[in-house]
């Protein structure tokens, strides 16, 4: 049976009634089961969320982070992780899902701790988040691992081949951080090879510009044949360096179909916390590497835990930041926080045409612009056809 939406908005301004039948968008009406009232919102594609971390979600107040960098927030996780069980992490990381879906994310990829302080505990948690949320939003579960070389090395890589086997879907790690970066990122490689998973790392989340661990990426990417399958996040160092150099690696990258993730709101938290003159932005070359044809989708990487306490679990707040940390028009930073992140999943594109998913969002705004200025609550949104989450506002505002 087909639902019908009706009473919606496109960003042209053209009013739009829309069919969903077995999860897609189907051209004709058939036999409508539902009607569903848009009530004149704006219709856009699904949000996405392309680098979460689930499994720390809604720690900021259990475990504050001491020092407020990277470091500091890494330290207090590693004590952290002795005193959280598994049904600790499903209950936060479901109320963390149901408040993305709720701003109009239907395709989440978070990361979980694969290392020797939260062995599988992390992972077999969000296995199981992502099995019970599966009507609401398609959740991707990356097996972050590290160490996976110097002493811990060996524990390492068996957790890792242990979460791969539990049934992780993307391959993980924070290859800049290793004793030996090529041994780390060969080993990540091969498993890929291997499992024929996606592979999805945290990449040079440092301020010095002396670290290219993309170029060194790119080069063992193509070595292994695994062109459109490696995604990179933060890459921070990459937006220190000379110009001319960015665009080289940036090249590099596009060559071999590595995309990138820009998550401005943690790294705008974390890093140059020591620097008191003209502190950077911290994020990825934006300019380059849109320039050079990569892939850049936007993420928020941290909900309100020890690496960034003030996360909101909305796709529009990252664009937001798009706009003003990276200069993107609103419409190139809503294209990094929906169908480019389909793109890095290797996921159908949201186009409202026939056969493309039914997966969108409904928002109290006029334009893309002012969807991402406001972030208004009012929402409704659709995941396969059926609405999964609906937010109404009453505002009320007295005489004068
Ligand atoms: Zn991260």
């Amino acid at each position: 049976m087909t639902t019908r939406f009706v009473n919606g908005t496109f960003p042209d301004g053209s009013a739009v009634d829309l069919h969903a039948r077995g999860g897609a968008f189907t051209s004709d009406a058939g036999d409508t089961a539902t009607e569903i009232d848009l009530g004149g919102r704006l219709v856009l594609p699904a949000l996405g969320e392309p680098h979460a971390h689930l499994d720390k979600s809604m720690l900021a107040d259990r475990f504050p982070n001491p020092t407020g960098d990277l470091l500091g927030a890494i330290e207090v996780m590693r004590m952290g992780w002795t005193t959280i069980g598994e049904d600790d992490v499903i209950d936060r990381a479901t109320r963390t899902v149901e408040r993305l879906v709720a701003s109009g994310t239907t395709l989440i990829r978070s990361h979980a701790d694969t290392n020797i302080y939260a062995g599988l505990k992390a992972v077999r948690s969000l296995l199981a988040v992502r099995d019970a949320v599966e009507p609401l939003c398609d959740l991707e579960v990356v097996a972050m691992a590290y160490p996976l070389t110097g002493p811990d090395g060996p524990e390492g890589r068996r957790i890792l081949d242990r979460a791969i086997e539990l049934g992780a879907d993307v391959i993980g790690g924070a290859p800049h951080l290793e004793d030996d970066p090529g041994s780390a990122i060969d080993h990540l490689l091969n498993l890929a090879v291997e499992t024929r998973l996606h592979v999805d790392l945290h990449v040079d989340e440092v301020l010095d510009p002396a670290y290219n661990t993309l170029s060194d990426l790119s080069e063992a990417v193509i070595r292994h044949g695994l062109e459109g399958t490696v995604n990179a996040s933060h890459c921070v160092s990459h937006g220190l360096k000379p110009e001319e150099e960015q665009r080289e690696i940036a090249a590099a990258l596009a060559h071999a179909d590595i995309s990138v993730v820009a998550l401005p709101r943690t790294n705008l938290y974390l890093q140059a916390r020591d620097r008191f003159q003209a502190p950077p932005r911290a994020t990825l070359g934006m300019e380059t590497m849109t320039a050079a044809g990569v892939t850049v989708g936007g993420g928020a990487d941290n909900c309100q835990d020890p690496f960034c306490s003030i996360g909101r679990c909305d796709p529009l707040e990252t664009a937001s930041l798009l706009v003003a940390v990276c200069h993107r028009t609103p419409d190139e930073a809503f294209e990094m926080v929906t169908n480019e992140i389909r793109t890095i999943a290797s996921r159908p594109l949201l186009d409202f045409r026939p056969g493309s998913p039914a997966d969108f969002v409904a928002i109290d705004a006029s334009s893309i612009r002012a969807a991402i200025a406001d972030q208004p609550a009012g929402r409704t949104v659709v995941h396969r056809g059926r609405v999964v989450a609906s937010t109404t506002v009453d505002t009320w505002i007295g005489s004068r």
